[in-house]
């Protein structure tokens, strides 16, 4: 039908048959109406302005037709995963539909209603997602793809009066998402961990033909594959901590095969800097905590690492090598990709032995004072150089303001080491250090209208959200959290 075609390419992943997914249809829901769309993921598929017609709605909140063949008009994968650092068994698309696959310039992507209905994957859980949820999924996938970072898109939400228990009764939802592939490492960790060997070269052999076809060419295709991977989690880790981002369910059913910020589930972005901080209120052990991050997803890739072992030829004994110093590449990348962002966000041009200490004990400063993050870097760009200059708007930001002086001082040396124009250093920071981020109250204020109905405030808040770096025209937008913002508490449940 006009506006939204969906098919199924005889290269994409429901050609490996059932092994790998269950073909099935979702399950219709009451009520069903639109919530919000997302330009830009339209353009990104090239869909007609029209495309939100009713056969549209009818398919996005599964209701009906689709581009799909086999059983049903869709299908759910499986795969297995460590969640919380232990071994999970099997989980898989619990509550997440491929519903087909649209082309648009080249490039080919996969459509997926999250939120509609049982899978053979769904275990306990009821196959929906909340409206609360799927909002923060919805905003936040655009707002990272207009801060630049690698992501799952989302098309829309569509909401519907069916009821969902969570802690209290809720209303369904369920968010169209648009990525290249939402494979996961567990994915290969199913396969390999069940002994599945010819489905795990299967699986390895789509990977290459469909996302990674320059490793076909290497010595040993999966060190390649593996150091890919490890580059591309190194530059997206890198992403995170410079903007601030904290994920909140770090498990390696959570890590896409591409490189993309996967499954918004308890996310949050800091307020007042603290590297410990721990935004998924069901992490007790403070597992994924933003510090601890990079690091997670170097266990992770060990994970991966050791899915992948079947696939090296030669000598068992000493498969393990190759991938080992595929790993190492992540070693070298990440502080790599890291020194890079924060020289960016710094202003900086050229590079000096001393600034990533210059860096560090910024961030030091920061979390000494739980300075808002986002703010602080944001008027870091309006640093006045000159000699003598005060610095004003900076110092209110520090409790201790000689504590800022002192580090301002090396500051305003470094960048006249590198003869830095204030007005010049000021574009290149605004461009980077993004004045507005989806912080939980802003995504709380747009859930609260929702319930009542109004959608307006998912609007307006996306608007302002796809433009980060420009000064938005509510200045609250850019504030910092009210106070009520502390009591937040965001957990798995969605
Ligand atoms: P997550 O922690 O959100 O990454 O989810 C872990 C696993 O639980 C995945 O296999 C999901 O598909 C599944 N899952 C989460 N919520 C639900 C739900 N409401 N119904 C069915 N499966 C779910
Ligand atoms: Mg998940
Ligand atoms: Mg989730």
């Amino acid at each position: 039908f006009p506006g939204l075609a969906l098919a199924r390419s005889a290269q994409g992943y429901s050609r490996l048959g059932p092994d790998f997914l269950t073909e099935l249809s979702p399950e219709p829901v009451p009520g069903p109406h639109w919530v919000a769309h997302s330009e830009p993921c339209a353009d990104l598929l090239g869909l007609a302005a029209d495309w939100r017609s009713p056969e549209a709605l009818a398919l996005l909140s599964g209701n009906g037709g689709g581009g799909g063949a086999g059983n049903g008009i869709g299908w759910a994968s499986v795969y297995s995963g460590h969640q919380f650092g232990v071994w999970a068994g099997q989980l898989g698309d619990g509550r997440a539909l491929h519903i087909g696959e649209i082309e648009n310039k080249g490039q080919r992507f996969e459509l997926q209603l999250k939120g509609a209905g049982r899978t053979p994957y769904s275990r306990m859980g009821d196959g929906r997602a909340v409206l609360r949820s799927s909002i923060r999924e919805f905003l936040c996938s655009e707002a990272m793809a207009a801060l630049g970072i690698p992501t799952t898109r989302a098309l829309c939400i569509t909401g519907s009066s069916l009821r969902v228990r969570r802690e209290d009764v809720e209303t369904g939802a369920i968010v169209t998402r648009v990525a290249p592939s939402f494979l996961r490492f567990g994915h290969f960790e199913h396969f390999a961990h069940h002994g599945l060997l010819p489905q795990l070269q299967q699986l390895f052999e789509h990977v290459l033909d469909q996302h990674a076809p320059e490793c076909r060419d290497a010595a040993v295709p999966a060190a390649a594959l593996l150091e890919r991977i490890s580059r591309q989690t190194a530059s997206l880790m890198a992403d995170w901590q410079a903007v601030g981002f904290m994920h909140g369910v770090m498990n390696t059913d959570n890590m896409s095969m591409l490189g993309l910020t996967l499954d918004y589930g308890p996310f949050g972005f800091m307020d007042g800097f603290d590297p410990g901080h721990v935004c998924n209120h069901s992490d007790h052990q403070g597992r994924y905590a933003y510090a601890r991050q990079p690091n997670v997803a170097f266990w992770n890739l060990h994970a991966l690492a050791q899915a992948l072992m079947p696939l090296v030829p030669g000598d068992p004994e000493t498969a393990s090598e190759p991938l080992l110093a595929a790993l190492e590449s992540y070693r070298e990348a990440f502080p790599a990709e890291m020194l890079g962002r924060l020289r960016a966000k710094l202003g900086l041009v050229s590079s000096l032995p001393q600034d990533r200490e210059l860096a560090d004990d910024w961030l030091k400063l920061m979390a000494a004072h739980h300075t808002d993050y986002t703010i602080a870097w944001r008027r870091l760009g309006s640093f006045d150089s000159s000699a003598g200059a005060s610095n004003e708007a900076m110092r209110d930001l520090f409790v201790d303001r000689e504590a800022f002086d002192a580090w301002a001082q090396r500051y305003r040396a470094r960048l006249q080491a590198e003869a830095s124009s204030d007005v010049e250093r000021r574009k290149r920071m605004t461009a980077v250090n993004p004045a507005v981020v989806l912080r939980n109250h802003l995504a709380e204020g747009a859930i609260r209208l929702a319930r009542e109905g109004d959608f307006t405030e998912i609007e307006r808040l996306l608007k302002v959200l796809l433009r980060p770096f420009d000064e938005p025209v509510l200045a609250s937008d850019a504030g910092f959290p009210p106070d009520w913002a502390a009591q937040l508490e965001v957990s798995c449940s969605s």
